[in-house]
């Protein structure tokens, strides 16, 4: 007997965001080995296309086996040995995450709070890399998912780099959304995720290296003390001479390949005039009835709206469950402190479309009644 797999969903929520049929039938072309060379193929077209997302030259650009978590992990834990001072900007749960994977690779951190709802500045993080001791890396999100805010990461990033530290930012939820210039911003690493703004769905966590961290990793007074995501060994299999490594979710590469062509058919900034534009037809239909935006106006990410929950709501969770069971669209509560107070509605890869908006409000103008 089959499995009992799951209703249609449209997917509104912080992630995974929907995706679109053909990405999804690319997962049914059967696997190959890992060490074919029609895979390496594949693999270089996925890796330019990301370099184009990433806004980069940088050679070790690559889909690293697992989701963003993984990504994060990987960047710190290569660039992170024990005892090296860490400087990380917090404005939200995703930063908070950073700090937590930071300290138990043993440094020492350094947090540097934002308001949540509020973009971290560049001249919050002066009066820790000002100290005595030299910085080693510098952190913070671009896109705080939890709160729905944009940081703008070239000023924190040029402001590491005159103090001697790596700058390493997480682009999870602003890859293949909006625009993001590691070249251009001098990012030394970042990571992202394939099902948010890419389109595609979830295992696959984009990385890309600069140089000047993987020096520094090479540079490491001990080896790192991970296996399974040193990029050194990482590097042997993705480049010549190709060595066995892990056996890479090859299914998953085709369904980035699928992604990764749809987002070069329909134009970058096409795709993110569409976000913007599906965005403000979200936030316009909302303060309609009642609902209005969490998030400032000039940090407001295209790709993930936050809306304070109106009084009138009594069980936020219940509407949010009804709007499951009944009518199939997900969207997500708040995190943390904002728990109970925001909605956060994702406007991300194929769900991010005018049809679904109306279906959301809709359903949202009838359950808001009841
Ligand atoms: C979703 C998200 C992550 C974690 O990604 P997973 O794919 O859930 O592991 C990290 N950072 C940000 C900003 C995110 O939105």
């Amino acid at each position: 007997m089959n499995p009992r797999l799951p209703s249609p969903r449209i997917l509104l929520g912080p992630g995974p965001s929907s995706v679109s049929p053909a990405v999804l039938q690319s997962a049914a072309t059967a696997p190959i080995g890992y060490l074919d060379p029609e895979l390496f193929e594949l693999l270089e077209s996925v890796r330019n296309d990301l370099r184009l997302l990433f806004g980069t030259s940088n050679a070790f650009t690559i889909p690293l086996t697992g989701t963003g978590m993984a990504g994060m992990e990987c960047c710190l834990a290569n660039l992170i040995e024990p005892g090296d001072r860490v400087v990380i900007g917090v404005n939200g749960f995703f930063g908070g995450r950073m700090v937590e994977i930071a300290r138990r690779l043993g440094a020492e951190v350094t947090q540097v709070d934002a308001e949540w709802g509020t973009p971290l500045e560049a001249g919050m993080f002066l009066p820790a890399l000002k100290s005595s001791s030299p910085v080693k890396v510098v952190a913070c999100v671009h896109a705080e998912t939890s709160t729905g805010v944009e940081t703008s990461i070239a000023p924190i990033a040029e402001l590491a780099h005159s103090n001697g530290a790596l700058f390493l930012a997480d682009a999870v939820t602003s890859l293949g959304g909006m625009p993001v210039e590691c070249d251009k911003w001098s990012v030394d690493a970042c990571y992202s995720a394939t099902q948010k703004c890419v389109g595609a769905p979830p295992g696959l966590s984009p990385i890309t290296i600069s140089d000047r961290a993987m020096a520094a990793m090479e540079g490491r007074s001990k080896g790192a003390s991970h296996w399974y995501y040193d990029w050194k060994l990482l590097r042997g299999y993705y480049d010549a001479p190709h060595a066995y490594h892990h056996t890479v979710p090859i299914n998953l590469y085709y369904t980035l390949a699928a992604a990764l062509n749809e987002i070069k058919t329909e134009g970058l900034e096409e795709r993110f005039r569409r976000y913007r534009e599906v965005s403000a037809q979200l936030l316009n239909g909302l303060e309609e009835i009642g609902v209005l935006p969490f998030a400032a106006e000039k940090c407001r990410l295209p790709s993930l709206n936050t809306v304070v929950i109106p009084d009138s709501v009594t069980d936020e969770a219940g509407l949010r469950s009804a709007l499951l069971r009944e009518y199939g669209i997900e969207i997500g509560g708040g995190l943390g402190a904002l728990k109970g107070k925001i909605w956060r509605i994702g406007t991300m890869g194929a769900a991010a479309t005018p049809r679904n908006i109306v279906l959301l409000l809709a359903a949202l103008r009838l359950l808001l009644k009841r």
